[in-house]
């Protein structure tokens, strides 16, 4: 799936197919939700597709792209971060495994079933441990006849530079926001202003937005606004423990940068929480401004160490009693 606001990197390495340029490894960078793995999906597709259109798009219904959307295609190697075995965690640490990388390895360089292309595709291949990254590292080196591999990645500066270099970087950054509305409306989102202000305007990461993260959000406003009633907010901390961590912290930090702004600019701030501004208008009365860019640090130090396990309730009860006393 290419979506409106990708037609300029299709055009781009349409281009280098037609002029046989095309390089044995890419990887794709950009913001999460801007639609960077469908569209490496569909190039993946493309790639294996018997007879693609003249605009290079997969045809949908030759063989291979039967297998391809069945997902049995024996060229694509699609990998993707998995949980450690036998985690029970709700926020388990997902990484991709140096086994499936080895047999990556052995699979790109047997020749291809279908007479044609291999195409690996490695999902948030940042989650990879030292060693796996290693083993890609001699995939690399070595790819094979008529492989493709596409890395994708939001946190591109976490992979090794080593890996990098030897891939050809795409770029794919969040689009205007007319056209990102434009499609959220055709995708019937609800409450499309809000989720796209949340999402940093990456239009997937707005559409992701469902009754379950609104739930969400709402708990962690309760949390944040429960000073204000006179409660200790980490009475939620057990509540949130329970719920993905990842949204959390990043509303978490989103909510903080506000009353930042409002500090900053007041009424002229413009707030991703646009839809809480007086709520955050009332909280930033009370704030210490030194205390505050401390918490924000606190929770971007805590995004970082997206790779370690920590203990939930602790993390949300430190993260709530710093909130208390901003
Ligand atoms: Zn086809």
């Amino acid at each position: 799936m290419i979506y409106t606001w990708q037609k300029e990197q299709w055009r781009q390495i349409s281009q280098q197919r037609e002029q046989n340029r095309l390089p044995h490894a890419m990887l794709f960078t950009g913001p999460a939700g801007t639609g960077k793995k469908d569209f490496a999906l569909a190039l993946a597709q493309s790639m294996l597709c018997k007879t693609p259109g003249d605009n290079g798009i997969a045809c949908g219904h030759c063989d291979s792209c039967h297998l391809f959307n069945a997902g049995t295609h024996p060229d694509l190697k699609h990998l993707q971060p998995t949980p450690p075995e036998n985690s029970r965690s709700a926020n388990p640490v997902l990484s991709i495994k140096i086994d499936t990388l080895r047999e990556l390895y052995r699979a790109l360089n047997e020749t291809s079933q279908f007479g044609g292309y291999r195409v690996a595709l490695i999902e948030d291949a940042d989650k990879m441990p030292v060693n796996a990254a290693n083993s890609l590292l001699k995939t690399l080196e070595e790819p094979g006849q008529d492989t493709l591999l596409v890395l994708v990645s939001s946190h591109p500066h976490r992979l090794p530079v080593t890996i990098r270099s030897r891939c050809q970087s795409v770029r794919f950054a969040v689009p205007a926001e007319s056209v990102a509305m434009a499609w959220l409306q055709q995708e019937k989102v609800a409450n499309a202003e809000t989720a796209l202000k949340l999402a940093h305007g990456a239009p997937l990461l707005a559409r992701a937005y469902s009754e379950e993260q609104q739930e969400h959000r709402t708990t962690l406003l309760q949390a944040l606004s429960a000073g204000i009633k006179g409660e200790p907010s980490f009475l939620y901390a057990e509540k949130l423990a329970q719920m993905p961590k990842e949204p959390l912290l990043r509303w978490l930090q989103d909510w903080a940068s506000d009353i930042g702004r409002l500090l900053a600019l007041g009424e002229a701030a413009n707030l991703v929480n646009e839809d809480q501004r007086k709520l955050l208008e009332t909280r930033a009365k009370s704030v210490d401004n030194r205390k505050l860019y401390q918490f924000i640090d606190e929770i971007t130090r805590l995004q970082r160490a997206e790779g370690i396990a920590l203990n939930q309730q602790l993390l949300w009860e430190n993260l709530l009693i710093s909130w208390d006393n901003v």
